[in-house]
């Protein structure tokens, strides 16, 4: 629900139960969640587990695993011993779990251990209420050299990235391929483009006429993915702006979202240099912790993207764009309403149209707009960044007027 008006669910409706007593429902409130993750089932190097525990312990409520074209749902044994890094996880693994938890065997004299479904971490994990572990994969394909990946989230059943015959086609066949299981299962299935400026594989120009794609990450905490573009090559959040500018400008455009994510790998160690947990997540508007809930709501845009800067309301009425922001002792805040006009010159795709530094900013929509969103920058320096000079920013999706 793009101009949604996020946090303003007046209506009080009564859920009836089987036995006839009825229950208020839960008031809305911003759930915390990554959905860019990896762990042994593919490149990352940790136990699903032991993953999911660094999340639910660090106020996280939700969390999917997105392994590189694979869903955890298989029998699976890795070596113990491959390298000192995977001692230490095995290590760690058993006095966190126990040695009734951790399954191991000898094979040809090697130590194994068995990797856990998504069902068993659930089984441990999942807590009503408390934390929630949703379904994923990293759909991770190419188009010659250059990466297309996609995540799709709340999956039953694994994706096998088919060819394109460009990188535009590459994310348009795959993305149908996401909205058939989405058909064919009923479920809410999500389905993002992961990291645009990986290996510049990603142009604004080829994500722009995917109207397959709704979704993609305004921020991926991993080192490599050119956040901030280089001399020639726009930054990720610009891309933002190119795409919402050259579809809005059409009639029946559709907007793009902005997704902040982990793409976590690396867990033993805290350096930027590598992808380490805890840098970039979404926050999700929802009566309650409950997969159906937290997917509708991401589908409806109402969330937003934050690496620092928490907000305790977002909404849009009236046609005024408003802001809380849950400040800090200490810490000061600026928001930026950006926008592109109609009829503005390319170089003004993406402009400043209002500044505050307010706690609760608002800006009144004039009609001249394609779109607007508010990014809300801090002076505090992101505690784990990924890039120098990386400051704590929030990111709402854009509405339209
Ligand atoms: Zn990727
Ligand atoms: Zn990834």
């Amino acid at each position: 629900m793009l101009g949604c008006s996020v946090g303003t669910f007046a209506t009080v409706c009564v859920v009836l139960l089987a036995s006839g007593e009825s229950k208020a429902p839960a008031k809305a409130r911003y759930f915390k969640g990554n959905l860019h993750t990896h762990s042994l089932w593919s490149d990352g190097d940790d136990f699903p587990e032991m993953i999911a525990d660094w999340y639910k312990t660090r106020g996280y409520d939700f969390l999917a695993l997105t392994e590189h074209n694979t869903i955890a749902n298989s029998v699976r044994w890795v070596d113990a011993e491959k390298d000192e890094t995977r001692r230490l996880a095995v290590k760690k693994y058993l006095a966190r779990f126990g040695h009734d938890w951790v399954e191991r065997k000898q094979d040809q004299g090697k130590e194994q251990v068995r990797l856990k479904k998504l069902a068993e971490v659930q089984s441990k994990l999942d807590e009503p209420g408390k934390f929630l572990m949703i379904s994923g994969e990293e759909i991770t394909h190419s188009f010659q050299k250059l990466p297309v990946h996609m995540n799709a989230i709340n999956l039953k059943e694994i994706i096998r990235p088919v060819d394109g015959a460009s990188v535009t086609e590459t994310m348009r066949v795959n993305q149908r391929q996401v909205a058939e299981k989405r058909k064919k299962s009923g479920e809410t299935i999500v389905s993002f483009l992961n990291h645009p400026n990986f290996v510049w594989g990603v142009s604004a120009k080829d994500m722009a006429p995917v109207d397959e794609l709704r979704f993609y990450e305004v921020y991926n905490g991993h080192p490599g993915t050119n956040q901030q573009g280089d001399g020639t090559r726009p930054s990720v959040e610009r891309i933002w702006d190119l795409v919402l500018a050259n579809r809005l400008s059409f009639p029946r455009g559709v907007p793009l979202m902005g997704l902040a994510t982990d793409d976590s790998h690396n867990y033993h160690v805290k350096a930027m240099n590598k992808p380490t947990p805890g840098r970039g997540w979404i926050m999700v508007w929802a009566r309650e912790l409950e997969t159906r809930q937290i997917m509708e709501a991401i589908d409806g845009g109402d969330f937003y993207s934050s690496t620092g800067v928490t907000l305790s309301h977002v909404g849009y009425k009236n046609g005024v764009l408003s802001l809380k922001i849950e400040g800090e002792v200490g810490v000061s805040y600026k928001t930026e309403f950006i926008a592109t006009l109609k009829e503005s010159s390319e170089e003004a795709i993406g402009a400043v149209v209002g500044s505050s530094e307010s706690l609760e900013p608002a800006y009144k929509i004039s009609g001249n707009e394609w779109y607007v969103r508010a990014r809300v920058t801090s002076n505090q320096a992101h505690p784990n960044p990924s890039f120098k000079g990386e400051v704590c920013t929030a990111w709402t999706q854009p509405v339209l007027p």
